[in-house]
């Protein structure tokens, strides 16, 4: 049987990057292994899952090209089966009724008493535990609670499940024993509830569900610290965890490859699975996607939603080829990649199970590599909407934007780079002042400037080599060393220090606009310049 994954997202709206990521591993895991990748829209919560919600879902992963195959399963449209299978496995005695707080009776799944044939469970070996004896140790059909005693001699709350304490006993603090709960599970199964004071101790053999993640490797789960879990509200609404696991059987997927936030749920979900007559699928987690000081990566931290790097003019191919190295790499040190190139490279092997650090430089780095590589024509239809919000956007007229275009697609590494691009339209440049100060604030620059402008007004042809012939000719009459006037130069004419090549710019720029703003800098901007006083 070929491999069967899923992405089954909750749709709320926006399109994080860790849920994304995790539907690129799943997308390049089926197309490696050349199983199914299927789409499962986890859309139960109907406050939040809107159609807008799953509309925005859907152009987000067609924007990414990650195809599915058939056609997506609703979670919603399965509510009956959801419904049956808990009505199943409350006939079956996995589940019980039971009224918590005001809100009437949920269903609730019951981590298993007899677990001996289940292969995920073993035996852990025997486990005492001191207790704070003045807490009473309750016990009832949901579990076993008690507290444990700290080392400062305070209580410490804890509950689990009845499955966890096999050959249970409560001990006082002689040594006597004052209960066995196996001689008496029947009873306090069928509903018998029993109460003990002065509890110093208890002796279980531990039980511990055991699965090797294909990630995180051999992760385990001593079944007294799990709790019976809701899985029917009182409202009648089957929870996630019924819904998510009822669907993965209906889907029949073999690998659940998913987020390290469901790792603690992982564990009930075998349980299901084995409670419902399945065998569990394979599981996978990813490792978290962090920021800097390690915590998980949000919207505070910067641009975390897909709609926020589509809007600031990301590539998809550049965030497609980003996201599966934040926690996986291909085992050399290829950063771009095709997709075909990822998806021959991709294994769950190569996944790291540590946080993976966002790295938005990186990212950008990458997403400049994809730019420079489009073609002319479909850069300036691409950067288009980007020029057109700017308020020099009046006077990019086609011809004067093509050139543009042409110097600086190599060094954009956003489409929003185009904002950098003003002083190729209008003399109002916007000077960077630190720059200004250091570049112009000399002594001998303002005489420099001007002699430069004289000499480009007659140069001709106005190109990068006459610009170049121009500018060394002045610097040698004035004594001073090769490029020693570019800074000045530069920030005269373009207003900043940074920028592409000094001769192509100011040939772009046209001699009339260059000889202008030399002089304006000339006058107004150096030392000893009229307007410095
Ligand atoms: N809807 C869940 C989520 O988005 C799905 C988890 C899963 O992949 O099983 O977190």
């Amino acid at each position: 049987m070929s491999n069967r994954v899923r992405f089954a997202p909750s749709p709320t709206g926006e399109v994080h990057i860790g849920n994304i990521r995790t539907a690129i591993f799943n997308w390049l895991y089926a197309r490696h292994t050349g199983g199914q990748f299927l789409l499962r829209i986890e859309d139960t919560d109907r406050e939040r899952s809107t159609p807008a919600a799953i509309a925005s879902l859907l152009e987000v992963m067609a924007w990414l090209e990650l195809d599915f195959d058939g056609e997506p399963l609703y979670q919603s449209s399965r509510l009956a089966a959801h419904t049956a299978a808990a009505d199943q496995l409350l006939a079956d005695g996995h589940a019980y009724r039971h009224a918590k707080g005001e809100g009437g009776e949920a269903t609730l799944f019951r981590i298993p008493w007899d677990s001996d044939a289940i292969p995920e469970v073993c035996e852990a070996g025997d486990v005492r535990l001191e207790l704070h004896a003045k807490t009473p140790v309750a016990i009832d059909f949901t579990g076993v609670s008690y507290a444990l005693l700290t080392k400062k001699g305070k209580a410490s709350p804890q509950a689990g499940a009845l499955g966890g304490f096999h050959g249970l006993q409560l001990l006082d603090a002689d040594g006597t024993v004052l209960y066995e709960l196996d001689p008496d599970i029947k009873a306090v199964l069928g509903g018998e509830s029993r109460q003990f004071e002065g509890v110093a101790a208890m002796t279980f053999r531990r039980r511990e569900l055991v699965y090797t993640d294909l990630v995180k490797g051999e992760l385990r789960k001593p079944l007294d610290s799990l709790k019976d879990q809701v899985i029917v509200r009182s409202d009648g609404a089957p929870v996630f965890h019924l819904a998510n696991v009822c669907d993965d059987i209906e889907q029949g997927i073999t690998e659940i490859l998913r987020g390290d936030d469901h790792v603690e749920n992982t564990y009930r979900h075998i349980l299901l699975f084995r409670a419902l007559g399945a065998a569990p699928p394979a599981y996978g987690h990813f490792p978290m996607i962090v920021n800097d000081q390690g915590k998980p990566f949000s919207k505070r931290d910067g641009d975390a939603y897909v709609g926020d790097f589509r809007t600031k003019g990301y590539l998809p191919e550049a965030l497609r080829n980003y996201l599966p190295l934040l926690g996986w790499s291909p085992g050399d040190d290829r950063e771009q990649m095709t997709s075909d190139e990822l998806v021959a490279a991709f294994t769950l092997e190569r996944v790291n199970s540590a946080a993976a650090q966002m790295d938005v430089n990186k990212l950008k780095n990458l997403n400049g590599l994809y730019i420079a590589a489009i073609a002319l024509d479909d850069f300036i239809e691409l950067i288009q909407p980007f020029v057109a919000s700017q308020p020099w956007a009046a006077a990019a007229d086609s011809t004067t934007l093509r050139t543009v275009a042409e110097l600086m697609q190599s060094r954009c590494k956003l489409f929003t780079d185009a904002a950098d691009w003003s002083y190729f339209f209008t003399d109002d440049l916007d000077f960077d002042e630190k720059a200004a100060r250091k570049a112009l604030q000399k002594d001998g620059v303002a005489a420099a400037l001007q002699q430069l402008s004289d000499a480009l007004a007659e140069k001709e042809p106005f190109d990068e080599a006459g610009i170049e012939a121009a500018i060394h000719a002045t610097t040698e009459k004035l004594g001073l060393g090769q490029g020693k006037l570019n800074a000045a130069i530069r920030v005269a004419v373009t207003g900043t220090n940074v920028g592409a090549g000094l001769y192509e710019t100011m040939a772009v720029l046209g001699r009339e606009r260059t000889c202008r703003r030399l002089q304006f800098a000339g006058d107004n901007l150096c030392a000893g310049s009229s307007a410095q006083g």
